[in-house]
């Protein structure tokens, strides 16, 4: 497995814990020094520390890199 994480908006993750809604997948909308994300469940957006996300993070679900790789800019 690899062990370097890349993240990219338009990615869906799963976290290890859910949000308060129950929704545990979010998809990412901005990667940077924070992270943020939003609930597929309620839509709330949240924005997390990148460290932080990364230790709460569970599975990558979906790749929006995989899916779409044409419009990576
Ligand atoms: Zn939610």
């Amino acid at each position: 497995m690899p062990s370097v994480k890349e993240f990219h908006p338009g990615d869906v993750v799963r976290m290890r814990k859910p949000h308060p809604c129950g929704g545990q997948e979010w998809t990412i909308t901005r990667v940077g020094a924070d992270v943020r994300l939003r609930c597929l469940k309620c839509g709330r957006r949240v924005m997390l520390s990148r460290s932080h996300f990364e230790k709460r993070i569970k599975e990558t679900i979906s790749s929006a890199v995989l899916n779409s790789a044409a419009e990576e800019q």
